[in-house]
């Protein structure tokens, strides 16, 4: 059996991100991914300026394609405004195998099927055992489903289903643009263009309200890719695959004994805008830092709202979710 102090279940965000912190502080630590890195992410690859500061990633030196956008295109019913601001794209596949080899922390690919506690042991599989353990396996992580989920059960209402693909395409408009409640989509449908020819599109949604208004995520797929076609991506071919995740809700226990969960294992989503990399690197750094430090692990500055937690987030939280 291999003996580690922390065990982290998932290389993506969140776990490469716990990873680093600890293995900087000379921790005895071991990721396992079910995944062989690069993998693929269904992701629109969209980050902000705090997750580059939080990663503390010298842009200059990044190797893979980064893409800034000085303002972003909303779209909402007919709207239309330009809004000035910074943010990147990146691809994540590239992003996630970076981090996680950055981390430099020992990875072993490995499905995480049962654990248990055992004498103050976290067992896994019978073949890794730790005093500590991060889950950091995204929507399915083995360690929430063990041991977070009676605590934090996910609320239906929260959940989010989404189709995206992306695609080499050598587009015109490098800027993204986001259109917001499109022929009724509780969510939004995104056009995130990556450096060097590449470009990310997608449609995301509430579950439960999709399920409700008798139109699939399919039906807004169908009519997105359609639009595109017409404005920003002219005969582009899309495959697209689907990914489901919850947004922040119920999050009250994160820890219990030394087990700790992180990113979309949490459920941490933005309420407003579904973005998840930012709140899993962030919730990956407490963790880690808890644990170093012998100090609380809380989510107190964990972004649960994109865009500032005021009146414009409230009204797209409510739009989203209706209060859920
Ligand atoms: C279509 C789509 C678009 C999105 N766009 C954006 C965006 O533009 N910006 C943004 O901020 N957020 C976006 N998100 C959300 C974001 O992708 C997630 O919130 C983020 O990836 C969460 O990071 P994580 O580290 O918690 O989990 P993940 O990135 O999902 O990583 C979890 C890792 O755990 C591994 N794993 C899972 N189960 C096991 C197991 N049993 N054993 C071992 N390993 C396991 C997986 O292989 C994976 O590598 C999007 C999500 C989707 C689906």
């Amino acid at each position: 059996m291999q003996t580690c102090d922390v065990l982290i279940v998932g290389g993506g965000p969140a776990g490469s991100s716990a990873a680093r912190v600890l293995k900087r502080a000379g921790a005895d630590v071991l990721v396992l991914d079910k995944e062989r890195f690069p993998r693929l992410k269904l992701c629109a690859g969209w980050i902000t300026p705090e997750v580059v500061r939080d990663l503390e990633i010298d842009i200059s030196s990044y190797p893979h394609r980064f893409l800034t956008f000085q303002r972003l295109h909303v779209h909402v019913k007919g709207l239309y405004l330009k809004v000035p601001c910074v943010q990147h794209s990146i691809r994540r596949v590239e992003f996630d195998a970076w981090l996680l080899e950055r981390s430099g922390a020992p990875v072993v690919q490995h499905t995480v099927r049962n654990i248990r506690l055992e004498d103050g042991w976290y067992v896994v599989d019978d073949a890794f055992r730790s005093r500590y353990l991060i889950g950091a396996g995204g929507t399915r992580c083995p360690v929430y489903r063990t041991f977070f989920r009676e605590a934090n059960p996910r609320a239906a209402e929260l959940q989010t289903v989404t189709l995206e693909h992306e695609i080499p395409y050598d587009w015109r408009d490098g800027d993204c643009h986001l259109w917001f409640f499109d022929k009724g989509l509780p969510g939004y449908s995104w056009y995130v263009p990556k450096e060097d020819g590449w470009l990310n599109v997608g449609v995301g949604g509430m579950a439960e309200r999709l399920k409700r208004s008798g139109k699939d995520i399919r039906y807004h797929w169908h009519e997105f890719t359609r639009l595109l076609d017409r404005k920003l991506a002219n005969g582009a071919q899309y495959d697209p695959s689907g990914y489901s995740y919850f947004l922040r809700g119920n999050v009250d226990v994160v820890r219990i004994g030394n087990a700790f969960i992180t990113g979309d294992a949490a459920g941490l989503a933005t309420r407003d805008m579904a973005e998840g990399i930012g709140p899993a690197v962030r919730s990956g750094i407490r963790a880690a830092e808890a644990i170093l430090e012998g100090k609380p692990y809380d989510l107190r500055d964990v972004t649960g709202a994109s865009l500032g937690g005021g009146l414009v987030t409230r009204l797209f939280d409510w739009a989203m979710t209706r209060g859920a």
